[in-house]
């Protein structure tokens, strides 16, 4: 399978933005290059735009190699990217098994790609006969999600390994869950199957919501189309060394995994007892779907004493359901009492 071949027309011919600070590798005395204002701060030059430095942390963090990773601002970027760089708009399409994150199609949309939907099965797992059916030789992008926001469960191995060998286009399995998940996830594979993607980020575990850093693995073709099409500075330089400096700190991730994965059983259980629930669907994430018999009450309940969750009860197979984010033992203590009172 020829990667390139997936790739859309205008971005095979593109010309690529070469920023000052690619024309020049090495170091220099003076840079008048880049019309940066010349007076120092810590932020007056441009920030690496290859992220060096930060690439060669998360290498060893994930035992992947630097050439197979993009950095994007949040997945989400790496999402817009891949969809960008693959997708010819009118033409082709992404298939994405439902209920799930809805970006996806978001940024298939406002990409004028179509969407192709279809269900997961009633276990929330892979129905590998329904997406064969599904895709067309149109069909460029399969989005999966493993743990699935907002269903918490991981797809099973082997039918993602199935689909991957199969499918014609780019599988993107995205991670954003994976630490809190009991099985490790697809990075060993990514050496083996040229059309798999990983996405992972530091919002979830590693608490960086607010630094906006999404990681992309895929096989050096792939990456090097991100590359041509990404922003050229689209990882500031604060993000750069602020993620660099808690990368560093793998323990305290480690440690906030360990005590929201206890949380969670916790939180399950006590839920598990509350009348006004129905079920508490078992999870590899840092939440918890749970239906309830009137789902709208508890959620109009929830946010008049200032408690917030998602309700998902309007997406398709998570009818009466509230998605709920694993807080701390007094947020959830908290969350607990309100729902008894319902
Ligand atoms: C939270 C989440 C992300 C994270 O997106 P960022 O842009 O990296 O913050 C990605 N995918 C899924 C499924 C998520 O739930």
């Amino acid at each position: 399978m020829n990667i390139l071949d997936l790739v859309r027309e205008n971005i095979k011919t593109l010309m690529p933005y070469s920023p000052a600070r690619d024309e020049f590798t090495g170091k220099a005395a003076v840079y008048l290059d880049a019309n940066e204002n010349p007076y120092p701060s810590p932020y007056h030059r441009y920030p690496d735009s290859h992220q060096y430095q930060l690439k060669n942390i998360i290498a060893g963090i994930k035992g992947v190699k630097q050439e197979n990773i993009f950095l994007g601002n949040g997945s989400d970027e790496a999402i817009d990217l891949l969809i960008r760089a693959f997708c010819e708009p009118g033409v082709d399409n992404v298939l994405i098994p439902q209920p799930t994150y809805g970006m996806y199609s978001v940024c298939a949309t406002i990409n004028g790609i179509e969407t192709k939907s279809l269900q997961l099965a009633q276990d929330f797992d892979l129905d590998i006969s329904e997406i064969e059916n599904s895709y067309n030789r149109n069909t460029k992008l399969l989005f999966l999600c493993s743990p699935n926001n907002p269903t918490g469960n991981l797809l099973s191995f082997e039918k993602v390994i199935h689909i991957v060998k199969n499918f014609k286009g780019l599988v993107v399995v995205d991670e954003a869950y994976i630490d809190f998940a009991e099985n490790g996830g697809f990075l060993p594979y990514l050496n083996k199957f040229p059309n798999l993607v990983v996405l992972q980020t530091l919002s979830k575990a590693w608490g960086l919501a607010g630094l906006r850093l999404g990681m992309c693995f895929a096989s050096v073709d792939i990456i090097n189309i991100l590359n041509r099409i990404k922003p050229p500075y689209n990882i500031s330089k604060p993000s750069q060394q602020i993620a660099e400096k808690y990368l560093t700190e793998e323990s305290m991730k480690e440690n906030y995994v360990r005590l929201i994965k206890a949380e969670r059983q916790n939180l399950s259980d006590a839920l598990s007892m509350i009348k006004a629930v129905n079920v508490v669907f078992p999870s590899d994430a840092n939440f918890l779907l749970v239906r309830f018999y009137d789902s709208q009450k508890v959620f109009d309940h929830l946010t008049s004493v200032g408690i917030i969750v998602r309700n998902r009860s309007q997406q398709k197979g998570c009818e009466q359901c509230l998605r709920i984010t694993i807080g701390t033992p007094a947020e959830n203590k908290t969350l607990i009492d309100e729902l008894q009172k319902i």
